[in-house]
């Protein structure tokens, strides 16, 4: 019931808000915990009303028990009092009749005899004269023998002399301290004195059995209801009627004995009472029903907690609904079966700008319908209310109150009641104009990022770090190398990948293609590498680096931009360059031509004297072999000599594709020099070679290297004849040094030296300063050496005077592996080999 008042409060469609219910609802804990403690109190209150009565009850009966053994201890103590009285004033009236001298021995035994019926607790009795001796010692006692005394002769002799004394000198009638018997019987004796005037006769002994007196003396009404007993003074049970044991739970009461005295105390046992049948069972009735109500008190108070804990859980979750409900930012509508709108939270009516008082309560056509889309609203509407709403949702356009218009997406779910019938349909609106403006925007911005990517002329992908997967390719990628990983790797150095052999450690793979090493692996990017694909005969530049995929794995990204175009154009340039290079050495060579002739010229000629003068010997007949041995020895020396300036000048220009070598820098050198003094010697200009240092092997292509020398010292020759063609022994030095890993190599002349102003022009193409120069040596020179890793560079040689001595052009060369020069140079990479002669 509460909680269908509840789910009603909270699913009332109007106006009632919720908020003035929480401040009556917070007062719940007050009454509610009183309501809790009600019950709890009852129990408290009956629990102890109830146990007040049965204490009161309880206590009333212990009252009167304690009352009606008083009474009857009384009651005892009073018989045992007056019989023993009694005894006492008929002994009394014998010790007066004796007294009075009625001394005759049959009344005495008659009138004790008497006593002793009367008194069965006296066992014995008899008269003493004063000297403690039977009066009648032959008289026999009377009643002798016939009571219950157990007391030996000595102990009887002890019974009748005791307190004698006492009853004579205070002259009244005594009673003796306890005497016991060997069972522990107590016994008294009772002196009556006997006194003549003021002569003492004797005195009677009467002797009393305790248990005599008991048994006697108490009435049988009350010995059979009672246990009682008599003690002594130390609270010894001298005698008892009961031989029951003594419970502890027992009351009992005492009281003091007189006569006669000596401590002695009549005590008596309450024996347990006698259930009464009716007091019981009204005593278990009412035990009963005080269960009973506990039990149902207690049920209650149960009760009354769990409906308490449940109404205040319903009342959180009914406050948590409705927190949630107001604080949401999506739109919550409801519908009943036949499409009337009967709730809507306050974030529909937020998004919407329409009141509560707007919508709740209209049927279609809701407020929020844009006119223009009246039939496709409806369409919607009929769905849902056909329970056909797809579980996507449906996305709609809403009219907000001030006419703009945004798009929303309505899920629709049935409303289910307490009972499980379905009430009508709980609909949510998210506004989602910004997410489709973002995904509108995103879209466009990946369509542009995407055409940007296409139509790249470089090809870009992504391979999968732990897998050769390819994760991402461009246009330009998949018309190169379709969509298989192949193409990648081979980028990456590697080529022929077998994508069927995809292992986990292709990333090893992918780093031994790239040749980087794992730790390559965090570094952002790598340099630019330009890769030779043989499959395509295409040439790449590469870059690549690893990044983090979009799902979180390592994947390489690779942009291999084509450069065949560009390789082709250096790969030209290098051969024009080659071609430039023997050009010029033809030059020089055709520069040195008639140099070159005169040279021949000397050994062809001496080779024609020899000749002539053996053919003059051998005709005038005067030939033996000692006089022609010399001279063809001298022939075939000159013929060498001719060879060697042949071979040199064949080597120099043979034209062959540039080859790096170990040679030996003092043999180029040699040949350098060899082959420019043919032009010096003409000028008549020494050159003089100084070797200073051991010198090691270097990686060089010599003829380039001796190319580079020749043109040196051809243009200090020119220089040093142009300045002063008439100097005394002109000299060209060259000096070859190691220097700092590098061998040096100086040509030093007493040429004019170089304009300062120009010095860095030599170098450059077409500069020359004579008239039939081409200008093209030095900066032949310089790409040579330069390709070799080396420099040329020029310094004038000044004398102490500050004057200008001549000019020295210094080669540096560096010593180093096979393996560096070959990778250095341009040769190294090149796929195709140059041939062709001139
Ligand atoms: P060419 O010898 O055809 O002029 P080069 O490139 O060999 O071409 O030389 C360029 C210029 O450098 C020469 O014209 C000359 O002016 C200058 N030059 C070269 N060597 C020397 C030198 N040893 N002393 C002075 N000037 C020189």
């Amino acid at each position: 019931m509460l909680t269908d008042r509840l789910f009603a409060r909270s699913a009332r469609p109007s106006g009632a808000r919720a908020d003035s219910a929480p401040s009556r609802w917070h007062h719940g804990p007050w009454w509610s915990n009183s309501y809790l403690l009600t019950p709890l109190l009852s129990i408290l209150v009956f629990l102890v009303v109830m146990s007040l009565i049965l204490w009161s009850l309880n206590r009333r009966e212990q009252q009167q028990q304690e009352d009606t053994l008083f009474r009857n201890v009384a009651w005892a103590q009073q018989q045992i009092r007056l019989s023993m009285t009694g005894a006492q004033e008929q002994l009394q009236g014998v010790a007066r009749d004796l007294a009075a001298g009625h001394e005759e021995e049959r009344s005495f035994q008659t009138s004790t005899a008497d006593i002793m019926q009367a008194h069965p607790e006296i066992v014995y009795l008899n008269w003493y004269t004063s000297g403690k001796t039977l009066h009648w010692p032959d008289m026999a006692p009377p009643l002798a023998g016939q009571r219950f005394a157990r007391l030996t002769d000595a102990q009887m002799d002890m019974a009748v002399t005791a307190a004698f004394g006492e009853a004579r000198s205070t002259r009244r009638q005594v009673y003796s301290p306890l005497i016991y018997d060997d069972l522990g019987n107590g016994y008294l004796t009772l002196q009556t004195p006997v006194y003549r005037d003021r002569e003492f006769l004797g005195s009677i002994a009467a002797v009393f059995s305790i248990e005599g007196i008991l048994k006697h003396d108490i009435p049988p009404e009350l010995s059979a209801k009672y246990k009682i007993s008599l003690l002594d003074a130390d609270n010894r049970e001298l005698s008892t009627t009961s031989t029951r044991p003594r419970l502890p739970r027992d009351i009992f009461y005492d009281l003091p004995l007189d006569p006669p005295g000596q401590g002695l105390t009549v005590r008596v046992y309450a024996f347990p009472q006698i259930t009464n049948f009716t007091n019981n069972t009204l005593v278990w009735l009412v035990a009963g029903l005080s269960c009973f109500v506990l039990w149902s008190l207690w049920s209650l108070w149960k009760h009354t907690r769990q409906r308490f804990e449940a109404q205040q859980a319903l009342y959180a979750e009914a406050f948590f609904r409705r927190a949630m409900e107001n604080s949401v930012l999506i739109g919550m509508r409801v519908l009943d079966m036949h499409g009337r709108i009967t709730h809507v939270n306050p974030a529909f009516c937020r998004m919407t700008g329409w009141d509560e008082s707007d919508l709740v309560g209209k049927t279609p056509p809701f407020p929020y319908w844009p006119r223009d889309s009246y039939p496709e609203m409806q369409r919607q509407i009929d769905m849902t209310l056909r329970g056909k709403a797809p579980s996507s949702g449906f996305e709609l356009r809403v009219r907000r109150k001030d006419g703009s218009i945004f798009h929303a997406r309505l899920y629709v779910s049935p409303l289910i009641d307490s009972s499980g019938r379905q009430t009508g349909w709980m609909s949510s609106m998210t506004d989602i104009t910004e997410p489709k403006r973002a995904r509108e925007e995103l879209a466009a911005a990946h369509e542009r990022f995407t055409t940007v990517l296409e139509s790249l002329d470089a090809a870009v992908s992504v391979l999968a770090a732990d897998e050769a997967e390819l994760l991402f390719a461009n246009r330009y990628y998949r018309h190169l190398f379709g969509i298989r990983p192949d193409g990648h790797l081979e980028l990456a150095g590697g080529g022929g990948f077998d994508s069927t052999q995809a292992s986990s450690d292709s990333i090893d793979m992918v780093d031994t293609y790239a040749g980087l090493p794992a730790a390559a692996l965090t570094e952002g990017t790598a340099d630019a590498q330009e890769v030779y694909v043989q499959s395509i005969q295409k040439w790449f530049e590469v870059r690549r680096q690893y990044i983090q995929w979009v799902d979180g794995h390592l994947a390489q990204m690779q942009i291999a931009t084509d450069i065949t175009t560009r390789k082709q154009a250096q790969e030209l340039a290098r051969q024009q360059e080659e071609k430039l290079q023997f050009t010029s050495r033809l030059m020089t060579m055709g520069e040195m031509a008639s140099s070159l002739a005169h040279e021949l010229n000397q050994p062809l000629a001496a080779i024609n004297n020899y000749c002539s003068g053996t053919v003059a010997l051998v005709k005038a007949g005067r030939t033996t072999p000692d006089t022609l041995l010399p001279v063809l020895e001298k022939t075939a020396q000159q013929a060498v000599r001719a060879g060697m300036i042949i071979k040199r000048i064949r080597e120099f220009v043979k034209r062959s594709e540039p080859k790096r070598q170990a040679a030996r820098v003092s043999d180029i050198v040699a040949d350098a020099v060899g082959l420019a003094e043919i032009e010096t010697r003409k000028r008549r200009i020494r050159i003089v070679t100084e070797i200073r240092s051991r010198l090691p092997v270097i990686y060089v292509d010599p003829v380039l290297i001796e190319q580079v020398l020749v043109n040196l010292l051809k243009n200090a020759a020119e220089a040093m004849h142009g300045a002063r063609p008439n100097a005394v022994d002109p000299a060209i030095r060259i000096v070859v040094r190691l220097d700092a890993g590098f061998v040096c190599i100086s040509v030093i002349d007493q040429g004019p030296g170089v304009d300062e102003a120009a010095i860095e022009r030599l170098f450059e193409p077409f500069f020359s300063t004579k008239s039939d120069g081409m200008g093209m040596g030095l900066n032949i020179c310089r790409s040579i050496i330069e390709s070799h890793r080396g420099r040329l560079w020029v310094v004038n040689n000044i004398d102490a005077d500050g004057k200008v001595t001549g000019a020295t052009f210094h080669v540096s060369l560096p010593i180093g592996e096979p393996a560096d020069h070959n990778q250095g140079g341009s040769e190294a990479q090149r796929p195709q080999t140059v041939t062709g002669e001139l």
